[in-house]
């Protein structure tokens, strides 16, 4: 699909019907999941969007285009519930057409004041609202990850998790989640999200544990931003994250590592396009997405809206070209969000 249209959507999403979707958490919440020109993607159900689905098309202010659109249907998988009466729902969500995502540990040390949360965040109201658990076992992971493969063809996990107190950042825990779930459905590839733990060699656990790619998430690369819109993460500064991408490339090889760089908190797009440079000669995917605003997050509330689809497709397309120029397709990695695609407009740009 054409890239402009692509970042269009993104930002001002779609009128649509959308059987996949959730409130709050972290990643795509509120968004709907569709196959739009047969690739998955997460895009705001919007009620003022131009875009609108009619009879499988995409149509622009009454305008039909040439791309067809279908909503993903709801998984079998979400109908089942753990022996001690837990639905399978509240322990991972379908995402795109084939992923599976859990927060494993769905509280962050980042959230407890507003001094200190991530501004687009909302990874706490899921839990408030009922819509999960607050902590998943490995064993529960192992069970939900099972039946999604079986029932629903789900071909990749991501798992990401709230930030905990101890140096791991939480890492052991993910580790003893990752063998669980390998354990109980071998191929299946796995991605962790997390912060740079304090040292640096518990991210070999990971890999030996059998996670296939790993994210650890910036946003953004200057701190003067970071410090507005992450002020608790930004306490690790960039120079920390950079030992822990370099490390992490080391253990799980490169573009098996990746990263998530937001548009729209106010960067400069020529800095944001020469960090995400920067970062893909380092083997690290720069996965690139619009913020836009949750429902329930800090920076909702105050009426920050989302950048210009201009800005993001201009962004879009100079990171997409830097990838190309490197190999570093976000398929390749197998799994996780660069793999997925579905919440960036970077694979229809070819990144
Ligand atoms: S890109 Fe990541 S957050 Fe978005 S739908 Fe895919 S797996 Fe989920």
């Amino acid at each position: 699909m054409d890239t402009g249209i692509r970042a269009e959507l993104a930002v001002r999403g779609v009128r649509a019907l959308a059987p996949v979707r959730r409130r709050g958490g972290a990643g795509p919440s509120d968004d709907g999941h569709l196959r739009v020109g047969g690739r998955q993607t997460a895009l705001p159900m919007c009620g003022d969007s131009p875009f609108e689905v009619v009879g499988g098309r995409l149509i622009r202010e009454g305008r039909p285009l040439d791309v067809e659109v279908e909503a993903v249907g709801r998984p079998r998988f979400y109908d089942l519930e753990t022996a001690d009466g837990v639905p399978f729902h509240h322990i991972a969500r379908l995402h795109g057409a084939n992923v599976l995502a859990t927060t494993v540990v769905q509280t962050c040390i980042r959230y407890r004041s507003e001094a200190s949360r991530c501004r687009f965040c909302t990874i706490e109201e899921s839990l408030r609202s009922g819509a999960t658990v607050q902590v998943k076992r490995p064993d529960q992971l192992a069970e939900v990850a099972e039946a999604a493969v079986r029932l629903d063809g789900v071909r990749q996990l991501v798992m990401t998790s709230g930030t905990s107190n101890g140096p791991d950042r939480g890492i052991g825990y993910l580790a003893r989640c990752v063998r669980a779930v390998r354990a109980a459905v071998p191929g299946l590839p796995i991605q962790v999200q997390c912060e740079p733990p304090r040292d640096l060699a518990v991210l070999a656990e990971l890999h030996d544990a059998g996670a296939t790619a790993l994210g650890i998430h910036v946003e953004s690369l200057d701190e003067g931003v970071r410090r507005r819109w992450t002020p608790g993460k930004a306490e690790v500064g960039i120079s920390g994250y950079e030992a822990a991408w370099r490390e992490a490339v080391r253990v799980f090889g490169p573009n098996r590592v990746s990263t998530y760089l937001l548009v729209g908190l106010g960067e400069d797009p020529d800095a944001l396009v020469e960090g995400a440079r920067r970062l893909v000669d380092m083997g690290v995917y720069p996965f690139v997405v619009p913020y836009r605003p949750q429902v329930g997050s800090l920076a909702e509330r105050d009426g920050v809206t989302p950048p210009s689809a201009e800005v993001l497709e201009d962004v879009t397309r100079r990171v997409a070209d830097a990838l190309r120029a490197k190999g570093m397709r976000g398929a390749d990695q197998e799994a996780g969000c660069a793999a997925c695609g579905a919440c960036s407009a970077l694979a229809s740009a070819g990144g």
